[in-house]
């Protein structure tokens, strides 16, 4: 069975008339909308709505004086198109921030408290200076020093090796990123300016989960 996703509404079963639309255009393709109106023994009209449904779905193109031919699109190509779409502004969390300071005692109590994984280190002014991972703690563990006197910013992984996102990415770059650098999360950041220096703020948070969600929204028809 066919199925296709369309702006307004998600997961429409192809009907069979829309699956011989397809197949005709597949096999004849450039194809006007007369000629397969007269395949189907139908009127344009009662055609219109159905290639208009293929079309917006990226099933069929359609060119002026040419007619419909087959995009060639895969289902993974249009779910890809449709997710493309879907940007970080709209799916980032709140961003759990700790100072330079804090020690990895403060840290892991902030992690359970907080229920994340991942704490995003801010220096004086408020700007991003480092990342802590759960690994990154539990490395400190091991040491022999007290949690409460090693502070965050000896142990974190820093600026400028800290992978980040604009609000206006797509979850598809955000994606990219998490599996490319297999971390886990990305701070979503806006670019300002301190001093004639280009400085990061915290804005936002998007991780694994983020993703999931997304692409979770796609399957089924939750989103739109
Ligand atoms: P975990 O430690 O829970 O497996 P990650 O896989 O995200 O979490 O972290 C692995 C390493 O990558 C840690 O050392 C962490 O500091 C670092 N890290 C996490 N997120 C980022 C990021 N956005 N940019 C750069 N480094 C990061």
């Amino acid at each position: 069975m066919t199925y296709l996703e369309v702006g307004m509404v998600i997961n429409i079963e192809l009907t069979k008339r829309q699956d011989l639309i397809l197949e005709i255009v597949r096999n004849e393709g450039p194809i006007t909308g007369e000629q397969i109106a007269d395949k189907l023994n139908l009127t344009r009209a009662t055609l219109r709505p159905d290639l208009a449904i293929l079309t917006m779905a990226g099933y069929l193109d359609a060119r002026p004086r040419v007619g419909y031919f087959y995009s060639g699109k895969s289902a993974p190509q249009l779910l890809g198109d449709l997710a493309r779409k879907k940007f970080v502004k709209d799916y980032k969390a709140l961003p759990v921030v700790i100072k330079e300071s804090t020690s990895v005692y403060e840290a892991v109590c902030t992690l359970f408290l907080e229920d994340v994984g991942t704490l995003y280190v801010v220096n004086d002014k408020g700007y991003l200076a480092g990342v802590v991972s759960r690994k990154d703690l539990l490395r400190a563990m091991l040491g022999k020093q007290k949690l409460e006197e090693i502070p965050v910013n000896i142990i974190m992984t820093r600026m400028p090796n800290i992978i980040t996102c604009y609000p206006e990415d797509s979850i598809v770059e955000v994606a990219k990123k998490l599996i490319n650098y297999q971390i886990d999360s990305l701070p979503v950041v806006k670019e300002e300016q301190d001093g004639g220096r280009a400085v990061l703020e915290v804005v936002g948070r998007v991780t694994k989960t983020t993703v999931t969600k997304a692409y979770l929204e796609l399957a089924s028809d939750q989103s739109i």
